[in-house]
């Protein structure tokens, strides 16, 4: 039936995991909280020490874009704090194309006619030899959501990697605590689940059929990965599927649940926009170049040991000044499609469409040349006491 909403099933709240909090959480209250900001809540919450949610919303509101340089300066200095004078990079590896979910925006959809591959042992030694000799030594492994990329796969793949990397994050399928727990056996140090939006109508609308189409599986998968104790969790929103600003402000509630109960995980965001790919879509609220500059120095002054990331997704010129703006980390020269690095599997489709296609070296000089170190790994291992 066109247009209809096919919805599989729908996990309950679980007691205690954010998707219980996020029931008590009404959009159109939260939406209200940016929406009904004035000056004087801004001037407040950019002279506290300590900022709160509704600090966060003030920040992100239109009545704080007079102050996005203030913002940006007190950014920047919270960011040499924390972070000293660095910018880590790191290298995104899709091991596999398959997925049996279909995302409105996403080229891997599984309706989308494209070449599928999974890479198999020899093919992911290739891969690693090809990212090595760029220099890397953080690596985020990426798949679509199906049962052929799941833990038995897992299993075999984690190995190969770790001797090779000394940091090992993963962007899969939302998996359970004990299959978190076992893959941190094999060496993984952090896990990313991005949300996409908080919003529950829309995010059923985009996430038309699959395992991905249980909104509150997805949403509970951090709580899952900080009781597995890994040692970073990391959250994201496709800005764009809903209003931005709202769903920012509901990854604030999200970021805050998680810090309470899972003290000695680290925490990551990302910040992807909608962006060009098959099948895709128009975004329902824009965020322009200046807005996430602002969203992004708002979440410095929320959170000063937030780790920020940013994908080749964005512009060269946009990345140059990444480093100024509060941004931690970033990906370079990335291939987003399985064997991209050894093969230059040009004919399996792309998940989406990189905007910055410099050379490592390249982006390396142009943070050098913003002042700042490059290093090639994003914290201590000896560090990693969760
Ligand atoms: S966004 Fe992820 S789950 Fe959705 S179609 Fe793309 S790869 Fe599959």
């Amino acid at each position: 039936m066109s247009g209809a909403i096919r919805v599989l099933h729908q996990s309950p709240a679980v007691e205690g995991h954010f998707s219980q909090q996020l029931e008590a959480l009404n959009w159109h209250e939260v939406e209200a909280k940016h929406l009904n900001v004035t000056e004087a809540d801004v001037r407040r919450a950019l002279v506290k020490s300590k900022r709160d949610i509704n600090d966060f919303a003030a920040l992100i509101s239109p009545a704080a874009k007079p102050f996005i340089n203030d913002m940006l300066a007190q950014s920047e200095q919270l960011t040499r704090q924390r972070f000293g004078n660095t910018v880590s990079l790191f290298a995104p590896l899709y091991l596999s194309n398959t997925c049996a979910n279909e995302c409105t925006y996403c080229g891997f959809s599984m309706s989308n006619a494209i070449k599928r591959l999974t890479l198999d042992e020899a093919q992911v030694e290739r891969e690693i030899k090809a990212i090595k000799a760029k220099g890397f030594d953080h690596i985020l492994l990426v798949t679509g959501e199906t049962k052929k990329v799941s833990m038995p796969y897992f299993e075999r793949m984690l190995p190969l990697f770790k001797p090779a990397f000394s940091q090992l994050s993963m962007e899969v399928q939302p998996l359970e605590r004990e299959e978190y727990a076992q893959l941190k056996t094999l060496g993984l140090d952090g896990v990313l689940v991005y949300q996409e939006t908080y919003r529950r109508t829309t995010y059923l609308e985009h996430h038309l059929r699959g395992n991905k189409s249980d909104f509150n599986h997805r949403l509970d998968a951090p709580d899952r990965i900080g009781q597995a104790g890994v040692h970073k969790i990391g959250l994201g929103v496709l800005l764009g599927l809903d209003d931005w600003r709202t769903d920012s402000i509901m990854m604030a509630y999200h970021l805050r649940h998680l810090q309470k109960r899972y003290w000695r995980s680290r925490f990551s965001v990302a910040f992807p926009r909608i962006r060009p790919c098959a099948g895709g879509i128009e975004p329902k609220s824009v965020i322009s170049d200046l807005e996430l500059i602002q969203l992004i120095a708002a979440w410095r002054l929320f959170d000063a040991d937030l780790e920020m990331s940013i994908s080749t997704r964005e512009s060269p010129e946009f990345r140059n000044h990444a480093a100024r703006m509060g941004f931690t980390t970033m990906s370079a020269e990335s291939k987003t499609q399985p064997g991209g690095y050894a093969d230059d599997a040009k004919e399996a489709l792309e998940q989406f469409e990189i905007s910055d296609e410099r050379s490592v070296k390249d982006i390396a000089n142009a943070i050098r040349s913003q002042g700042r170190e490059v290093v090639w790994k994003d914290w201590d291992p000896s560090l990693n006491l969760a």
